[in-house]
Order: structure tokens, then sequence, then C-alpha cells
């Protein structure tokens, strides 16, 4: 199995997001490091780590930093898996689709807020 910019992601902290999504830093990180947790991620760093450093380097505008899905779908079910945790802080209430990074991030922020 060869992952592409268009794989998603099934392991780790980026879970559930398209490769060419995932923070650039993070796949430096693993290439640095040659992080054997995922071989099929590692082989994909290696083979196009010229390209990720390339991007980085042009990447014009910040990258969104909050957490990302690619589809609403999979959004929903992380904010239903979220709510069915105990967790102390304040828990997101509903799912948008962000203007940009074209994902779809969780907010704690009520829809009148909604910046
Ligand atoms: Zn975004």
């Amino acid at each position: 199995m060869d992952l592409t910019d268009n794989s998603i992601l099934t392991i780790g902290k980026h879970k559930f997001k398209l490769l060419k999504n995932v923070p650039k830093e993070y796949l430096i990180t693993i290439y640095e490091n040659q992080n054997p947790f995922c071989p099929y991620l590692l082989k994909y760093v290696n083979k196009n780590i010229e390209q990720i450093k390339h991007k980085v380097a042009q990447i014009e505008e910040p990258i969104c930093s909050k957490q990302a899905y690619f589809n609403e779908k999979i959004a929903k079910q992380i904010l239903f898996e979220i709510n069915n945790q105990t967790q102390k802080h304040k828990k997101p209430i509903r799912v948008y689709e962000c203007d940009k990074c074209g994902n779809y991030h969780l907010t704690s922020k009520p829809l009148t807020d909604y910046d």
C-alpha cells in the first residue's frame, strides 16, 4: 500500500485527515526521527520529503491550527464521541465548515457567536 496526498490517515494525532492537509511540520518530524509507528506513512514521507519541505517554504498564510476533519460526517462522528466522554473542559457543540482551510472543525461557540 502506497500513501498519496489524498490518502486518509488512519493512525496518529492527525487521524482522519487527508495527507495533504496534515501539518508539514508533523511529517518533517516523522522524517527526522524516522518514526516507524506507521510504516506506510514513513515510506510516504521519505519519498516526498523534498516536496514537503518545499511546500513549507511556500506557505503564504498560516494553516488552520484547529483540528480539522475533511468531511462533515466524520466531524459529527467525532463530536458525538467527544460528547460521550467525560472531560473537564468545555465540549464542542457543533460542526462547521471552515472558509480558511475548507475542512470541518468542531466549536463550542453557539451559532450566534460564529465569526
Ligand atoms: Zn480551518
